[in-house]
């Protein structure tokens, strides 16, 4: 698949649910209204969906949600995409929260997922209650370590909050260096009717990098992963630190992905509404032809890039899609 920028798409994101057992402040409203489950792809849908994306050029392949651990049999079509590893298929790799990872890790490694990201944006219990508003700490962590025990390689995103966690930045990138574990921060991104001020949230990573380059020898690195993350090596620690910056950043002439929702909606960039319903052609027929031209069609309106704008005055989002709908 190529883009009418000359953009080889080779890598798409799955979410498989709108849902999740936290309500992380900059992500969801407290009271959230989910999808009906009837308007959900089955899993069986979700296989085939992602079965066509691969027989079409894409090789890695990234899990997301909402939550996707708390999706009902979720490991069921993890396990079929994990057999395609090695035919067609070069990744399977999964996003979390963390909240289940002590009763999937080792399902996870068994069915070919080698590196797992896991979000976590504070090691501090009361400010991570504030943040997720419903999750515990401590079974983010006891899924952290089973995961590492069960071989996964574990990378840490972190959403850089003005208020709630900057302080924190450099203990979290001392840990997660020291456990062996890449550490990503993310700047928030205005998507989606959330109940607190994003404006009040946003913090320019600019700054902090100026702030940790202050304490610590911050090494350029080529590293890419096709994504927006750019890298540093922490030459004190030997870790890696990315930053995902999207408002301060233009990441979209290397932009290799394309995203579905757990409602088969193809969203063809983080950061336009255009959209193209996948799910119609999907259930018009057991064969593919439909689906494949609908791909087609969309990949081929691929925009150059996105456009996010936070409005100033009233803090309100620049899409009104949540990340949890589209899956980060
Ligand atoms: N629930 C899983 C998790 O939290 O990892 C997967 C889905 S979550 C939507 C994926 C990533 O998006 C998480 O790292 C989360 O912190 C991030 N995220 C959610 N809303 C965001 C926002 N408005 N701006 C920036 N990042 C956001
Ligand atoms: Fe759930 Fe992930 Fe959104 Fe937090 S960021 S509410 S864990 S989907």
């Amino acid at each position: 698949m190529i883009d009418p920028f000359g953009r080889h798409i080779s890598y798409l994101r799955v979410s498989v649910t709108d849902r999740c057992d936290f309500r992380c402040v900059y992500c969801m409203a407290e009271h959230m209204t989910f999808l009906p489950k009837a308007d959900l792809l089955t899993l069986e849908e979700l296989e085939r969906l992602c079965l066509a994306f691969i027989a079409k050029g894409v090789q890695r392949l990234r899990i997301t949600g909402g939550e996707p651990l708390v999706r009902k049999n979720v490991m069921q079509l993890i396990e079929r995409l994990g057999a395609r590893i090695g035919s067609g298929l070069n990744e399977l790799t999964l996003t979390t929260n963390g909240s289940q990872l002590e009763r999937f890790a080792r399902p996870l490694f068994a069915a070919g997922v080698r590196r797992i990201n896991v979000s976590l944006d504070t090691l501090n219990e009361k400010t991570f209650r504030t943040i997720t508003r419903w999750g515990d700490l401590d079974r983010v962590l006891a899924g952290i370590d089973a995961a590492q025990e069960a071989g996964l390689k574990v990378k840490i995103n972190m959403v850089a909050l003005k208020d709630l966690n900057r302080g924190e930045i450099p203990a979290m990138l001392e840990w997660a260096h020291g456990r062996g574990m890449d550490l990503t921060l993310i700047e928030t991104m205005p998507l989606g009717e959330v109940d607190a001020d994003r404006v009040e949230q946003y913090q320019p990573l600019s700054l902090v990098r100026a702030e940790l380059a202050r304490r610590y020898t911050l090494d350029e690195s080529d590293y890419r992963t096709g994504g927006p993350a750019r890298y540093v090596r922490v030459r004190e620690t030997g870790g890696r630190l990315g930053f995902i910056t999207p408002l301060t950043h233009n990441f979209c002439e290397s932009c290799n992905r394309v995203r579905v929702t757990c409602t088969g909606t193809l969203y063809m960039c983080l950061g336009q509404e255009d959209a193209a319903d996948l799910r119609a052609p999907l259930r018009a027929s057991a064969g593919d032809a439909e689906l494949d031209a609908a791909i087609d069609a969309a990949i081929a309106r691929k925009p150059r890039g996105h456009d996010f704008v936070i409005d100033r005055r009233h803090g309100g989002p620049a899409l009104a899609r949540t990340m949890s709908l589209t899956g980060g």
